[in-house]
């Protein structure tokens, strides 16, 4: 029988489903010695369908057994953006498959697993119903621990997954949805210093390549046209520069290059290649300067800051990657960005979150609710507004 805690938000032991505690002596005594805990993940907040399995290495580090991802920009591209509607229904499509396959390649039977992670959001309520309830029923039916995971967790805590690094360090989340500086201090303890007061940098990449004509998902379209163009040929506006407060702002940036578009009409090839090379260009001085807000705050707040982490589809960008390595070198800083697949949305950070929560005892009830607003730090949460 499944019991409901509202009072903690459901971030409780369950009656009647196995014990997270008998699961941990079990680990103590080395009764798994011939083997290692292993978390199944499942991420569903947004365009990508993923699937993965991680275990714990001996020496805190993890190795990802298996990782499927079904990315849906096919079914989103005729629309310029992701369709919720139609995310939900492809999740539901291609979920079961890739679990499957995800066992399969990992060479793991359900029951074999130590516990089953789904993303809880933040994210688009009906796909993230879709990978919670799937976790949740697996969890039941396998009698497995069931862990909710914040999907910005999953980010925060990829580096730990890749580079085995330790607490505190900074992490730059840029992606579609969010665009944000955390100071990461541990698992579940996290202090959002900074974040964009409008759109989110992989946002602005996506409406800059719509408006340009280059498709969905604009990132990678206009990086590759960013290549062929000038960067110095529009003077574009490099939003928040200078300010101490580590805030983001891309809106006026987006509507700057759309204005310097309606004066070249009709586009060149030349104009559409400068536009985008101009507009990276922003981006990068802007995300450096930003950073460079950041680590003050970092230092004032938290301490000497370890590494700067970069999560998030923008990390995958090559221009964004040099520049933040060049001023971390210069800084003297540590930079982890993990490789392109783990920056992106995908399961092995869900398995991984999971799989640190589960170590510190931290499993979740089965009512534990679908969430597409949930900050990851206290003060966010308390707040409980703006985006998550
Ligand atoms: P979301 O959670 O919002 O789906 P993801 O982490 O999956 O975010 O990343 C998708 C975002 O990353 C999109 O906005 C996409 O345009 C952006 N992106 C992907 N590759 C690049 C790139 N090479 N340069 C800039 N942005 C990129
Ligand atoms: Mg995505």
């Amino acid at each position: 029988m499944v019991t409901a805690c509202f009072c903690c938000r459901g971030r409780s032991q369950r009656k009647g489903m196995v014990d997270i505690r008998a699961v941990l002596v079990r680990f103590m005594q080395g009764q798994f010695k011939d083997r290692r805990l292993r978390i199944l993940g499942i991420e569903t907040t947004c365009d990508e369908t993923a699937a993965a399995v991680v275990a714990l290495k001996p020496d805190g580090g993890g190795e990802i057994l298996a990782n499927e991802v079904m990315s849906q920009i096919a079914e989103h591209a005729a629309f310029g953006g992701v369709v919720p509607e139609i995310a939900a229904r492809a999740h539901i499509d291609v979920l079961d498959r890739l679990v499957t396959r995800a066992l399969t390649y990992a060479n793991v039977r359900l029951s074999e697993l130590d516990g089953i992670a789904g993303a809880a959001g933040p994210g688009l309520i009906g796909g993230v119903i879709v990978g919670l309830t799937t976790a949740k029923a697996l969890a039941l039916a396998a009698h497995r621990p069931f862990i909710a995971v914040n999907h910005l967790e999953g980010h925060a805590l990829t580096a730990r997954l890749t580079d085995n690094i330790d607490f505190p360090y900074l992490l730059l989340l840029v992606s579609g949805g969010h665009t944000q500086l955390v100071a990461v201090r541990g698992v579940g303890d996290y202090r959002r210093i900074g974040s964009t007061v409008d759109d989110a940098v992989g946002e602005a990449f996506d409406k800059v390549a719509k408006m340009l004509g280059l498709g969905y998902p604009g990132g990678p379209a206009v990086e590759r046209e960013a290549l062929k163009g000038d960067p110095m040929r529009f003077d574009l506006p490099r939003p928040m520069l200078a300010r101490q407060k580590p805030d983001f702002s891309f809106s006026g940036l987006k509507t700057a290059v759309r204005l310097e578009a309606e004066r070249c009409m009709p586009l060149s090839p030349t104009d559409v290649a400068d536009l985008c090379a101009s507009f990276q260009a922003a981006v990068v001085d802007t995300l450096v300067d930003r950073l460079r807000a950041g680590l003050r705050r970092f230092t004032q707040e938290v301490g000497a800051c370890k590494a700067v982490v970069v999560a998030g589809g923008v990390g995958a960008n090559g221009a964004i990657r040099s520049a933040l390595q060049r001023f971390c070198g210069e800084a003297g800083l540590r930079l982890v960005v993990p490789p392109p697949a783990l920056c992106t949305d995908n399961g092995a950070m869900i398995a991984w979150a999971g799989l640190e929560r589960l170590r510190l005892g931290l499993t979740d009830d089965l009512t534990f609710p679908a969430r597409p607003r949930w900050p990851l730090d206290a003060d966010g949460e308390a707040a409980h507004h703006g985006k998550a």
